[in-house]
């Protein structure tokens, strides 16, 4: 047996061994690992959203509308920009849109680059799509200068470069001249991640507005985190609509379901009263930075709705430690460092409590 499989299972040689994606999803009181939205949905968006789906139900025999056009419209009608239908392309979660991405533009014998640490799901779906991944550094405190993003790209000349910002774990933003060097410099695509766009902080800026006149950029999205819609399961990218056309190349037919782009089209419609839950969030989020610093411990202003935190001797022991007192938090691999997602008051207070009995 290797990683749990049995010799016998011809899989790929690639994944002997391995472990596939966990984060714990644990029975706890406080679970505050994923980023998840910890608000539930208001009963005026559930129940528009049940309306949406009930309207739909008798039509499931059908297959859904396989380029989910009308989703794809009120898309782009949130993001702005003057962006239109054909600059947005939608999928179960953003996770498919990246695997879709380097369906596309990465694959065997092409090369990914991300810096890292960044979003753990990268390099993973950099494997599962046969392309080869790059793990390119970040200087001191995890920041990532234009000279470093230069410098690694002319190095790796990668296929595919993936950012992400507000960067996770860090929950920094990237910042504006590192992506202006990445664009200038990368021979192929550019793929900012910002799946935490919506709890940045004023002045910080986002990618799409470099949409036009840099055709090889792809900005991604989702409704997951900011929107409370993570078990909807919705992702999106902007770009050019050349991009957006090359992705169905590798698209399966019919992959969003009419009930998924249904819930979708609601949960966009209430779009302010969803995101109505993220100055709450951020308030905690910058209350958890406070909280930490005066408690003696090193935590990064973030710019999304979680913040990394340490410096531990043993970051294992202080995730056990919490986890015994019904906190959850998330151990991201970094020695020594921690990530607790922001959430609602309540769960705020229960994770500082049990940090300050953990601590020495
Ligand atoms: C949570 C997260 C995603 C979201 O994935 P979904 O598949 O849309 O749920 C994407 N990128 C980053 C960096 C994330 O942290």
């Amino acid at each position: 047996m290797t990683g749990g499989l049995p010799d016998w299972l011809p899989i790929r040689e690639q994944w002997r061994g391995r472990s596939p994606y966990g984060a714990p999803q644990l029975p706890v009181a406080v679970r505050l690992n994923t980023n998840e939205n910890s608000y539930p949905l208001p009963d005026e968006v559930a129940l528009a959203i049940e309306k949406a789906v009930a309207a739909v139900v008798r039509d499931l025999n059908r297959y859904p509308d396989r380029d989910a056009v009308a989703l794809r419209e009120d898309l782009a009608g949130y993001l702005g920009y003057g962006l239109a239908a054909g600059n947005v392309w939608a999928a179960n979660g953003s996770n498919e849109i990246l695997q879709q991405l380097l369906q596309v533009f990465g694959g065997p014998g092409r090369v990914a680059l991300g810096f890292t640490p960044a979003y753990s799901m990268h390099p993973l779906i950099a494997a599962g799509t046969g392309t080869g991944w790059v793990d390119g550094h970040r200087g001191a405190g995890f920041t990532l200068s234009a000279d470093l993003v230069r410098e690694q790209v002319a190095q790796h000349r990668p296929d595919v470069l993936f950012l992400c910002s507000p960067n996770n774990p860090t929950g920094t933003a990237l910042e504006p001249d590192a992506l202006l060097a990445a664009l200038a410099t990368a021979p192929g695509m550019v793929v900012v991640d910002e799946a935490y766009a919506e709890f940045r902080r004023p002045g910080t800026p986002t990618a799409i507005g470099l949409l036009p006149g840099h055709r090889r950029l792809v900005v991604t999205r989702t409704m997951s985190k900011a929107f409370a819609f993570a078990g909807g399961r919705l992702g999106y990218l902007a770009a050019d609509p050349a991009v957006v056309d090359a992705v169905q190349l590798v698209r399966l037919p019919y992959h969003l379901s009419a009930l998924t782009q249904a819930a979708a089209r609601a949960a966009l419609a209430h779009a302010a009263t969803l995101l109505s839950t993220v100055d709450a969030i951020k308030e905690q989020r910058d209350r958890i930075v406070a909280e930490l610093r005066a408690m003696g411990l090193t935590a990064a202003d973030s710019d999304a709705n979680f913040v990394l935190f340490g410096q531990f001797p043993d970051q294992r022991a202080v995730w056990q430690a919490l986890l015994d007192r019904q906190v959850l938090v998330r151990d991201v691999g970094i020695p020594g460092w921690l990530r607790v997602t922001a959430g609602n008051p309540a769960e705020t207070d229960a994770f500082l409590t049990a940090l300050r009995e953990v601590l020495p």
